[in-house]
C-alpha cells in the first residue's frame, strides 16, 4: 500500500471540528451495521434509522437527519451517541472510514484522505512541506511508484497512467517550476494522452519534449479582476439554485449579499484587487507551493483519472482545477477586510469547497457552462485563476 505521509497521523477532533462530517450529509448504513443496530434493541437508536426504499447490500438504510441537517446520533456537543454509549466498533464503514479514501488496484492500494475534513486540510497545508508518499513501513517512496500490480501490467493504458502520475509527482514537487508551468504541462500531457493514447515506452520522450517546450515558453498572464468577480457572481447564483444548506452555502450567501447585492461594486472591485495584489501575493510568497500541493494531492487521491480508460482524464483535471479556482477567488473575497491572509483562511475555504466538489466526478451542466466555453476550458480556467 502507498499512502500520503500524513495518513497515519490523522485523529478526528470531534466536538472541536468547525465543519463536522456528521452534518449535512446522508449517511448510509450497510446491511451488517443495520443488523447490529437492530440487535441492540435500543429504541433511541432504532428510531434514528430508516430502511431505504430500494435497499442494497451497501446502502441498506440511512441515518435520519434532524434540524440543521445534523445526523440524529450527534449530541449537542457534536459527539456521536453510538460511539459514546456503545463502541467505535459499532460505527458504520461510512463513518469509521471517513475521511480516508482509497484507490484500489487489487494487490496495490493508494490511500489518502479527503481535504473536506478540516483537520486533514490543517495537517496537510499547515506547513510548507512537499507532498510525500510513504509505503507500508512508513518509508518515503521516490518518484518511481509501481502502482499497477503485476497482474494488470498488460493494461497499457493503466501503465501509461502510472508513468504520468510519477511524472506529475516529480513535476509538482519541483521547487523551481511554477504552478503556471506545472498546469500548462499537465494540460498538454493529458491532452496528448487522451487523444493519441501514447504507448508507455514513448512517454518519456513526450514528457521531456513537453516539459522543455513549456519551460522555455513565456506564459502570458493578465490581471483581470472584473472577469474574476463576474465569474464569482455567476458561480454564487449557480450554487444558490441548488438550495443546499451547509457551511459553504452560508458563506456563499453572506458573500453574495455583502459583495454583490445593493453594494457599490466599484468599491468591491477596488478592495478585491488590492487584497489580491497585496495580501494574497504576500500569502503565496509565504506558502509558494500551497496550490501545487493541492493539485498533486488530488492526482494521487484520484489516480484512477489517469489509469482507467473509462474515465475522462480531462474532465477530472478540469474539476480539480475548478475547485482550486473557486477556492482561490472565494479566499480573496472572504478576506477583503482583513489585514492579511493566513493559512487558516486558506484551510477553511479549501475544505469547504472540497466538501461539496471533492467527491464529485463531474461538474453539473450549469457549472460547466461557466468555464467549458469555446472548446477552451483550460485557457478559461487558467485566465480566471491567474487573472
Ligand atoms: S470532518 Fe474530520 S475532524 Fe471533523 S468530525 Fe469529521 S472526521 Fe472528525
Amino acid at each position: 500500500m502507498y499512502k500520503t505521509s500524513y495518513y497515519d497521523y490523522f485523529k478526528c477532533i470531534g466536538s472541536k471540528c468547525p465543519n463536522s462530517c456528521c452534518v449535512g450529509w446522508d449517511i448510509d448504513l450497510d446491511i451488517n451495521t443495520f443488523q447490529k443496530y437492530r440487535d441492540l434493541q435500543d429504541s433511541n437508536i432504532y428510531k434514528c434509522i430508516s430502511v431505504n426504499q430500494k435497499p442494497t447490500y451497501d446502502k441498506f438504510a440511512k441515518i435520519k437527519k434532524v434540524e440543521d441537517q445534523r445526523c440524529s446520533f450527534l449530541d449537542k456537543d457534536n459527539l456521536c451517541n453510538i460511539q459514546k454509549k456503545y463502541s467505535e466498533k459499532l460505527l458504520s464503514p461510512t463513518c469509521s472510514n471517513f475521511p480516508r479514501r482509497k484507490v484500489d488496484f487489487g494487490s496495490k492500494q493508494l490511500s489518502s484522505c479527503l481535504l473536506s475534513c478540516p483537520e486533514i486540510s490543517r495537517i496537510y497545508f499547515a506547513d510548507n512541506e512537499q507532498f510525500k508518499i510513504v509505503d507500508n513501513e512508513k518509508k518515503l517512496v521516490g518518484t518511481n511508484l509501481k502502482i499497477i500490480p503485476d497482474e494488470f501490467r498488460n493494461n497499457l493504458y493503466a501503465v501509461s497512467g502510472e508513468r504520468i502520475f510519477n511524472f506529475f509527482y516529480k513535476l509538482y514537487n519541483s521547487n523551481d517550476i511554477s504552478l503556471e508551468k506545472c498546469l500548462t504541462i499537465t494540460n498538454q500531457i493529458i491532452n496528448e494522452f487522451s487523444i493519441k493514447k501514447i504507448k508507455p515506452h514513448k512517454l518519456n520522450e513526450v514528457f521531456e519534449y513537453v516539459k522543455s517546450f513549456f519551460l522555455n515558453k513565456k506564459i502570458e498572464k493578465k490581471i483581470d479582476t472584473e472577469l474574476q468577480l463576474e465569474f464569482l457572481k455567476k458561480f454564487f447564483r449557480c450554487f444558490q439554485k441548488k438550495k443546499i444548506n451547509n457551511n459553504l452555502s452560508q458563506l456563499i450567501n453572506k458573500l453574495h449579499t455583502d459583495c454583490f447585492l445593493n453594494t457599490d461594486i466599484k468599491k468591491i472591485k477596488l478592495l478585491y484587487e488590492k487584497n489580491k495584489l497585496h495580501n494574497f501575493n504576500k500569502f503565496i510568497l509565504k506558502h509558494p507551493n500551497i496550490f501545487k500541493k493541492f493539485f498533486i494531492h488530488e492526482f494521487f487521491g484520484k489516480a484512477q483519472l489517469l489509469t482507467n480508460e473509462d474515465i475522462d482524464s480531462k474532465d477530472g483535471f478540469y474539476l480539480i482545477f475548478f475547485i482550486a479556482l473557486v477556492s482561490k477567488l472565494i479566499l480573496i473575497l472572504n478576506t477583503l477586510h482583513k489585514d492579511q491572509i493566513v493559512v487558516e483562511d486558506f484551510i477553511e475555504v479549501i475544505s469547504l469547497i472540497s466538501r461539496y466538489y471533492g467527491g464529485k466526478d463531474n461538474l453539473d451542466t450549469e457549472e460547466k457552462e461557466l468555464v467549458y466555453k469555446d472548446n477552451k476550458t483550460f485557457e478559461n480556467l487558467f485566465d480566471l485563476f491567474f487573472g
